[in-house]
């Protein structure tokens, strides 16, 4: 699964010579097009909105242009950078597909682009630092993260028919307390995973 399926990714996350600077840089996101070239750009992931605006030198964001930046619920910064307009302001809980503004080519920037880089934590300087330590892969940490927040929406129905068709018979035939004690467990990560009270613990 490609999180970045709806645009054109021009330059990937790693080493590459600095399209600006021309000297060789650790790239710490990933450079992805969109047509046209102030085309709305989406949030990847829920979260509340740390800044919303033109970064500048000294906040983690200079040469970024104008950034809107998402913490998760992981505590994860989200960066949306080089944007032309911002859609949202510091302190919006917004959602994943939200609207977060508009593409742009604002900052250290050779043409209209969106620069979106993935901080593990949110402070101090917006999470900023000058090497990679800082960084995660963004195309890994979507998908692992939409992989986790697809397990937790099971459908109620679906959950009680796999428990009922599967773990209650598992468990009538469990030959040891511990084996009974696993399946209960996993009935009862299926009815939180599902909205439902545990029933086991
Ligand atoms: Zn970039």
């Amino acid at each position: 699964m490609n999180p970045f399926e709806s645009y054109r990714l021009t330059s990937p996350f790693g080493m590459r010579m600095h399209p600006v600077y021309k000297v060789p840089k650790f790239h710490k996101g990933v450079d992805l097009v969109t047509t046209p070239s102030t085309g709305p750009l989406y949030a990847f992931v829920s979260g509340e909105v740390t800044h919303a605006k033109e970064g500048t030198k000294g906040s983690g964001f200079g040469g970024y242009g104008i950034v809107v930046a998402i913490k998760d619920n992981k505590g994860y910064l989200h960066c949306y950078a080089h944007l032309s307009a911002v859609s949202v302001k510091v302190g919006d809980k917004v959602k994943r597909g939200q609207k977060v503004g508009l593409q742009g080519s604002t900052g250290v920037s050779t043409g209209a682009h969106l620069h979106y880089e993935i901080r593990k934590s949110c402070s101090p300087s917006n999470g900023y630092t000058e090497t990679e330590s800082g960084v995660v892969e963004p195309t890994k940490y979507l998908q692992d993260y939409y992989s986790k927040e697809e397990i937790s929406i099971v459908d109620k129905k679906d959950a009680n028919a796999i428990i009922d068709k599967y773990l209650k018979p598992a468990w009538g035939v469990a030959k040891t307390p511990a084996d009974k004690l696993e399946i209960g467990r996993l009935a009862d990560e299926l009815r939180a995973a599902s909205g439902q009270e545990k029933q086991n613990s």
